[in-house]
């Protein structure tokens, strides 16, 4: 039916502090590919919602961190990914039933395909950060 993308942002987004692996465009290539996508984040969801602003997108959902189950709830779908840089994303995601994603070059190397074909972006962006192709 669906696929659910969670995004944490600090550490996890390249918009966050500090930035993370997770481009811009990479988020920009999950909404193409029609997956419902939003952050879940120990940040307030008016902060959320302005960082989801400045990108000059609209997210499908936005939860503290703790949340995350409310969003398995809200959304029915084949899968669901909550992309993180920390364990308590591990841990919070495994309590909501989403599969975690570490956001680290290593380990986006090897989900990264599968959550989005054809995101070169994912494979090679070794240094992670301050690198735009
Ligand atoms: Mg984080």
């Amino acid at each position: 039916m669906g696929t659910v993308v969670s995004f944490d942002i600090d550490g996890t987004l390249e918009v966050g502090v500090p930035p993370g692996i997770i481009t811009l465009a990479a988020v920009r290539a999950a909404r193409g590919r029609g997956y419902v996508i939003g952050t879940c984040s120990a940040r307030t969801l008016a902060d959320q919602r302005r960082i989801w602003g400045r990108l000059g997108l609209s997210p499908d959902f936005t939860v503290l961190k703790h949340r995350l189950a409310d969003v398995r709830a809200s959304f029915t779908a084949l899968a669901y990914y909550h992309i993180g840089d920390t364990d308590i994303d591990e841990h919070f995601a495994g309590l909501a039933g989403f599969r975690f994603l570490r956001a680290d070059a290593a380990s986006v190397r090897a989900w990264g395909p599968e959550l989005l074909p054809g995101w070169p972006d994912l494979g090679t962006d070794h240094a992670g950060k301050g690198e735009t192709r």
